[in-house]
């Protein structure tokens, strides 16, 4: 039923097919790309539907491999779902505020509306407000959690309770889940909702760009359809596949997660700092007196952190990634001499 909320021309459209989807065996004389025939390692077009790194993902996500999209950075997926669903000058999306910058950006690219429903004063969804700014026009709807800047986690009711009373299709944004106490998201059941995650945070891979969505098999592949056609490039593909088979990430995100809350007590303790918000990712959300003259102070001992202070809602609030242990402290000295 959410299928007719694809524009007309997307729903008929006809894919460039790349000159590699006819023939589907592994070794042969390719002279149907116009390629280099000389091999270099990189002479040859990657696979454009990422078969194998897929495989590797999906199984890793305990998910099917036709549930999962590949984009270049979590940016490709949130600009195709514009193109594919929003008419320009038309349609509209509702998302939360204050919440990551990319949405609007892709809405503004994309001639498309962007309404903001501001969260409450302890960055809650409110779940009746996003509900009634939502019109016929609207077909997304953006909600990430754990939310950056405001670093907390929603409760999992308000997103279902909004996923079940929004006839578009709900953007869950989960780039910091892995640091989150809140278990992610089943996807079971839902054919409205479109999981982002990303390899640039916890995975520690923002280098390569490779982002995630797991969604329903319908809409994976109308995304597959309207991609570029090799829009993962061979070194990507192959990086990620042996970073993937050696990786510590579960030991590296512990570690992150107990350094926020070493960091989160020490910053709580100081004098300067009002308030530390609750976190459930790989930063922290601090609101301070005079967050310029921080922001400065940091900045020339060669501490760069977020100054998030003339966002609306987070008045005086700075945002500080976790860094190694070194770093972390670091910071906290110089915070602790303001
Ligand atoms: C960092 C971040 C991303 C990741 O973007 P990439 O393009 O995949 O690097 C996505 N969503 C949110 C909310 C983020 O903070």
């Amino acid at each position: 039923m959410y299928q007719k909320l694809l524009r007309a021309n997307i729903a008929s459209l006809a894919p460039y097919s790349t000159a590699r989807d006819e023939y589907q065996g592994e070794i042969g004389i390719y002279l149907d790309a116009n390629e280099n025939p000389y091999d270099n390692g990189y002479n040859r077009y990657p696979d454009p539907y990422q078969k194998e790194l897929k495989k590797e993902i999906a199984s890793r996500m305990g998910i099917q491999p036709s549930n999962l999209f590949i984009g270049n950075g979590s940016d490709e997926p949130i600009d195709l779902l514009y193109r594919m669903f929003c008419t320009p000058g038309y349609d509209n999306v509702v998302a939360i505020a204050p919440t990551y910058g990319m949405y609007k950006v892709a809405a503004a690219i994309n001639d498309v509306q962007y309404r903001e429903v501001q969260l409450t004063e302890e960055f809650d969804v409110d779940c009746d407000a996003i509900l009634s700014s939502v019109d016929e026009n609207t077909k997304l709807l953006f909600i990430c959690s754990p939310n950056n800047p405001t670093a907390n986690a929603f409760a999992r009711g308000d997103i279902e309770y909004l996923i079940q009373n929004f006839n578009g299709i709900v953007v869950l944004d989960q780039a910091y889940i892995h640091f989150s106490s809140e278990p992610s998201f089943a996807m079971d059941g839902y054919e409205n909702v479109v999981i982002l995650q990303t390899l640039s945070k916890a995975w520690g891979m923002a280098g390569l760009r490779l982002g995630l969505a797991i969604a329903p098999q319908w809409i994976v592949e109308v995304m597959t359809k309207v991609k570029y056609p090799y829009n993962i490039n061979v070194v990507t593909q192959k990086l990620v596949l042996e970073l993937l088979q050696n990786n510590s990430v579960d030991t590296q995100i512990q570690e992150i997660i107990e350094q926020r809350k070493m960091v989160m007590e020490r910053l709580g303790e100081m004098k300067q700092v009002l308030r530390v918000y609750p976190s459930d990712s790989n930063f922290v959300l601090i609101k301070v007196e005079r967050p310029r003259e921080l922001y400065g102070k940091l900045i020339d001992a060669g501490v760069i952190v977020r100054d998030r202070s003339k966002i609306l809602g987070c008045d005086g609030c700075l945002r500080i990634t976790i860094g190694t242990p070194a770093e972390n402290l670091r910071m906290l000295a110089i915070v602790g001499k303001n």
